[in-house]
């Protein structure tokens, strides 16, 4: 199954794809994680996107097509692959068409998680994420068993430097702007479901496996 996680920053998306990798056994591919790994491995991908993250802007197109080409060529995306945070811009998109056309493949669904704006600084500043194993939470609605310690691990949480309050303005404007028109194209290709995204992580997770799976 070839899928795409579209939605706001905030909305849910990362969370949403670790149950999906869980149980349909598709690789996760997030842009934003594999900028940030690069970022924190000093290579010069990394170089080249973090001025860009640092503001809240998106790195540039071919930048970033460039590392998803990459990615969607290695073996364990033949059974399928979970983009998360790719395509963002209808640049992206279009080069994402050619792409898989190479390859002989098409996208199954673009799931659209949907979540009203005046929530998404709330679960913005409140994610907290382990800086060794990637697990996400929320100081509010997903919080870690003992404050501040990742489950997993027991690693000291850590807050995204892009999750600040002065950053998340300015990423969700960004965002906001480049979100629509995408959420038209694969409107207009017959790709896109929507889910109710201001639910219960396990709620929203249900109503996502119900329209894959019909
Ligand atoms: P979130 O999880 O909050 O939606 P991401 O982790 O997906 O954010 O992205 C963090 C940052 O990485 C973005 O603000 C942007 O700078 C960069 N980025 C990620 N994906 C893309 C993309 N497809 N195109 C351009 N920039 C991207
Ligand atoms: P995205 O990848 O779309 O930026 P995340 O999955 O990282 O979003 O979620 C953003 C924040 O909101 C995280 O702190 C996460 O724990 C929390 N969160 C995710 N889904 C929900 C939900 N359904 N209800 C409340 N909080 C949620």
């Amino acid at each position: 199954m070839n899928l795409i996680l579209m939605g706001l920053p905030g909305a849910g998306k990362g969370t949403q794809a670790k149950e999906i990798n869980k149980k349909y056994n598709i690789p996760h591919i997030s842009t934003g994680d594999m900028f940030r790994l690069a970022i924190k491995e000093g290579t010069e991908l990394g170089n080249k996107a973090k001025a860009y993250m640092d503001e809240g802007n998106l790195v540039p197109d071919e930048v970033t097509i460039g590392i998803v080409r990459e990615r969607l060529s290695k073996d364990d995306c033949s059974n399928g692959f979970l983009l998360d945070g790719f395509p963002r811009t209808i640049a992206q998109a279009e080069a994402l068409q050619e792409l898989l056309a190479d390859m002989n493949e098409s996208i199954d669904y673009v799931i659209h998680v949907d979540v009203p704006e005046e929530k998404l600084v709330e679960r913005l500043t409140g994610r907290r994420i382990c800086p060794t194993c990637g697990a996400t939470y929320h100081v509010k609605y997903n919080p870690p068993k003992i404050e501040g310690k990742c489950d997993n691990d027991g690693s000291e949480l850590i807050q995204r430097d892009d999750d600040k309050p002065e950053t998340v303005k300015n990423r969700l404007a960004v965002n906001i702007e480049q979100t629509k028109p995408l959420l038209n194209f694969y409107e207009d290709k017959g790709y896109l479901v929507s889910v109710n995204g201001d639910q219960d992580i396990n709620q929203v997770f249900e109503d996502i496996r119900t329209k894959i799976e019909k």
